[in-house]
């Protein structure tokens, strides 16, 4: 909110700019008085401290997109990475629910062998039910005859001998009876203790499947709980990037000021540089440490080929990097690196005077700065098109070469 309210400022700041630079568009430009000068200069100063402040608080600006920047950098960082680990736990919940499949199966199948064994059971009990039943008969029918039977037995076999071998049968049938019956049981006990085991398998397949829905349940939980932290990251981020682009907004808002102080500003100097008014007072030596004129102003022949050159000024001999002096008050209009000029200053000194410096070992002043008589502009040197350390000094007047004696003496 704090953002936003300082934007709608700005864009009101910008606004105020821009028609202060359409009042300076509109405003004549031409020759003005002395005062002017220095009112102009002082406006001059003014907007370019306002540019230095302006430049103060974008760079803030351009820090706390850096911070804002970072920030959503790591907040991505940390959301992507839970994604990933998202990721990572629905591949857990998909090799549960296989797992989960797999006990299915297993307890399907026992579930098919416990019924078999059921089914086996109840035959095996019925075997040995009718085998008892068969033995309970044989045995009742015995005792029901009683000890008739056996005299029966006696007086209706042949002998004793028949006797005896009837009794041997009756007892070998008890004997066969209570064989059959405790295999029968016997089948009746392994078939049970086979079901008790399966069952028990059973309830143990039960019990891993019970843990691994436990688990997925778990997993899923923590999906859960991760997808709201992704959320929660996500919600930041989008306010980081809210930010990011109010702060963008601004910034684009201040630039926007400093390139229309930058523009009025410039406008200032235009006027100042029609303003500027040469009250034909003397020039000052231009190079104070020279030694000799090395070359004159004018027409000269070449030493090798005989044919004429003209020099646009005279050549002051002297060392290396003694200092170069404005010869006049003015405004600097140049000031740069040419391949024949070398390092130059170019100095306007009103009604369409001028002076220029040549072959420069270092500048000392830029485009645009007022600069007074004798003020050390340049240091002296050999750059451009020069054959030693020298300063080539020019004087231009309405366009054309002027001799510089015309305005320095001649020594
Ligand atoms: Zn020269």
């Amino acid at each position: 909110m704090q953002n936003k309210k300082l934007f709608r400022k700005i864009s009101k700041a910008v606004a105020v700019g821009i028609s202060t630079v359409l009042l300076f568009t509109l405003m004549p430009v031409g020759r003005v008085s002395a005062d002017t000068v220095s009112d102009l200069q002082a406006s001059i100063q003014e907007k370019q401290n306002q540019i230095k402040a302006e430049q103060g608080e974008r760079d803030k600006i351009k820090s706390n997109i850096t911070n804002v920047k970072q920030v959503k950098a790591k907040l991505e960082q940390s959301k992507n990475d839970l994604a990933a680990y998202v990721t990572e736990l629905d591949h857990t919940v998909m090799e549960i629910n296989d797992k989960i499949d797999s006990l299915n199966e297993d307890i399907f199948q026992k579930q098919a062998e416990i019924d078999e064994t059921k089914k086996e059971l109840d035959e095996a009990i019925e075997i040995k039910n009718s085998q008892y039943a068969a033995m309970k008969k044989r045995v009742q029918s015995l005792y029901e005859q009683g000890d008739n039977y056996y005299l029966e037995l006696l007086f209706t076999t042949h002998g004793f001998g028949d006797f005896l071998n009837s009794m041997e049968n009756i007892n070998k049938l008890a004997d066969y009876d209570a064989n059959m019956y405790a295999r029968y049981n016997e089948t009746v006990d392994y078939v049970t203790a086979c079901e008790e085991k399966l069952e028990s398998e059973e309830a143990s397949l039960q019990e891993l499947k019970k843990a691994a829905e436990e688990e997925k349940a778990a997993t899923e939980e923590l999906i859960k709980t991760k997808q709201e932290e992704i959320a929660a990251y996500q919600a930041d981020i989008a306010h980081q990037a809210a930010t990011l682009q109010e702060y963008e907004a601004e910034l684009a808002a201040r630039d926007s000021v400093i390139a229309q102080i930058e523009q009025q500003v410039a406008a200032q100097k235009a006027q100042l540089a029609q303003a500027r008014v040469y009250d034909g007072g003397a020039f000052c030596w231009p190079a104070p440490s020279y030694t000799r004129v090395s070359s004159e102003y004018g027409y000269r022949v070449h030493p090798i080929y005989g044919t004429q050159k003209f020099h646009s000024g005279v050549d002051l001999a002297a060392p290396s990097g003694s200092p170069i002096l404005a010869a006049y008050d003015g405004t600097v209009v140049g000031a740069a690196y040419n391949a024949s000029m070398g390092n130059y200053v170019m100095i306007d000194h009103g009604d369409n005077l001028y002076t220029i410096y040549m072959h420069a070992s270092k500048l000392l002043v830029s485009s645009g700065q007022t600069v007074s008589r004798g003020q050390k502009i340049a240091l002296v040197g050999s750059t451009g098109n020069s054959t030693g350390p020298h300063l080539h000094f020019t004087v231009k007047l309405n366009g054309s070469y002027v001799t510089p004696w015309n305005y320095i003496p001649h020594p």
